[in-house]
């Protein structure tokens, strides 16, 4: 093989796609391990091998042009393309690639990107945040929070205090303790997960868990009560915190009810235990805000951010720490013996401010809140009469929707039956990402997406499930 065809070529000639997709394809396989995928499969059908970005789309090595309904993996909220975050980029690999933030020293974009994110993230009945641990990934900052909740209760004088509740098909990262706080099944049988003190209540499913006749507030309600249910059965004195997504992103776009956060906050405040917001996909514009407990009114006293921080142009992750746990980490707690190479990494943190910068100046937050979040969800009120669709549901500027059997009974199709990823299939040969989670399609597109584009891919949306539909008619499976 000449490893000269796997150059790409001068930007100019790039239009062109003059990739060697197979030769690509058969070193991939050969070398490189990917994230979540069964290699098997990989080997016999072969990558698609992504070559460009720009706006909301994307290329691949054959020329193939794609609409991302995903921005990259819940990451790009600008959009691609940004020269902006490339030159903040390249000014401060000139200037200063890495310094460490160790030893009593720091670095200039670091600092300014803390008190920045501190200014965005809303008080809440006089809490604030004021201080910023980084970290370069969601799974990192999770891992943080970890040891930060831990060291809280052991300085307070109560280290029996160690118990984490999280909840079942949440995603909280691939680390051991990511992957631990995480409830996803198949994670924890292949890692002898979750590591000891963490435990799992429901989700706020409705459209799985709600009972015949019961309304969709009383099953938040509902749902909620089973942490204070946990909490008893694991004894109060023990519980050190509570983790959640503000709604479930990669667990399918589950969008709790109304009710169910006000009474989570009614019961991590009664038990005083820590509750831990996990916003590494809500934050930063995602659901119209710049974070999401202000949307949904709770207080968190610790923040998860990473992906759309930097809108996935380079890694950057971390934890807001809200005055209450500042205060006793950092008054009372001496030296943290817990850090990063890459915590507060210059470059990374330059980026992320040119990209808080954009979504500043375009207002991105409240396009989502007025303009764009109302404009899909008209579309997705549409999306919903389609025969195959159980339900379809948008939260800010990402959507969930059921593949159904039986739209009036609510008849769901055979998991085995992999119909999600049937569904994904005709997405991708029609020029759509959207990604499956079971049964649920779900999308969390660029929040620059103009109303042509938001048609252009509803419409996309719209061919995907007739196609489907189509292929199980021809199968007899509808
Ligand atoms: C993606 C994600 C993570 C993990 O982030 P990584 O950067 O992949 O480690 C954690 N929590 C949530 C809610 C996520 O969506």
């Amino acid at each position: 093989m000449n490893p000269s065809t796997l150059i790409p070529p001068p930007a100019w000639v790039r239009r062109t796609e003059q990739y060697d997709t197979q030769a690509l394809q058969a070193l991939d396989s050969a070398h490189f391990i990917h994230p979540f995928t069964d290699h098997g499969d990989l080997a016999t059908r072969g990558a698609r091998v992504i070559t460009r970005a720009e706006g909301v789309y994307i290329w691949d090595s054959e020329g193939e042009k794609l609409l991302d309904a995903m921005s990259g993996l819940w990451c790009v909220n600008v959009g691609y393309g940004r020269k902006e975050l490339a030159d903040a980029a390249y000014q401060q690999m000139m200037t200063l690639p890495f310094y460490n933030s160790f030893f009593q020293t720091t670095n200039v974009p670091a600092v300014k990107l803390a008190a920045r994110l501190a200014s965005l993230a809303p008080e809440v009945d006089g809490r604030s945040f004021q201080h910023v641990f980084y970290s370069s990934s969601g799974s990192e900052s999770n891992d943080s929070n970890v040891r930060m909740v831990r060291r809280y209760w052991d300085l307070l004088g109560q280290p029996q205090r160690k118990v984490i509740i999280s909840r079942l098909n949440a995603y909280h990262g691939s680390t051991m303790a990511g992957a631990s706080l995480g409830g996803m099944s198949g994670m924890h049988a292949q890692g002898d997960l979750p590591i000891p003190k963490i435990t799992h209540i429901g989700q706020p499913y409705f459209f799985e868990n709600g009972l015949p006749g019961e309304s969709e507030a009383e099953f938040g309600l509902r749902a909620a009560g089973w942490l204070e249910a946990k909490i008893v059965e694991v004894g109060a004195d023990k519980v050190a915190a509570f983790i959640a997504e503000p709604i479930q992103g990669a667990g399918g776009v589950i969008i709790p009810p109304a009710t169910y956060w006000p009474e989570i906050q009614r019961i991590v405040d009664k038990y005083n235990i820590l509750l831990v917001s996990d916003e590494v996909i809500c934050a930063f514009g995602r659901l119209g805000h710049w974070f999401a407990y202000e949307k949904f009114g709770y207080k968190p006293d610790l923040v998860t951010f990473a992906k759309a921080v930097t809108s996935g142009y380079i890694p950057l992750g971390g934890v807001m720490v809200g005055d209450r746990v500042a205060k006793v980490l950092i008054e009372k707690g001496g030296e943290f013996n817990h850090g990063y190479t890459y915590s507060g990494h210059p470059v990374a943190c330059a980026v992320g401010l040119a990209n808080l910068a954009i979504m500043e100046r375009e207002q991105l937050p409240q396009r989502v809140r007025d303009d764009i979040g109302p404009y899909l969800a008209r579309g997705f009120e549409k999306i919903a009469e389609h025969a195959l669709v159980g339900v379809a549901e948008t939260c800010g500027f990402t959507a969930g929707l059921v593949l159904v059997k039986n739209k009036k009974r609510r008849e769901r199709f055979a998991e085995a039956l992999g119909v999600g990823m049937m569904c994904r299939g005709h997405c991708f040969q029609n020029g759509l990402i959207m990604r499956a989670v079971g049964d649920r399609m779900i999308i969390a597109p660029p929040l620059t997406m103009t109303h042509d584009d938001i048609d252009e891919m509803l419409r996309l949306i719209r061919q995907a499930l007739d196609l489907t539909q189509q292929e199980l008619h021809q199968k007899g499976l509808i």
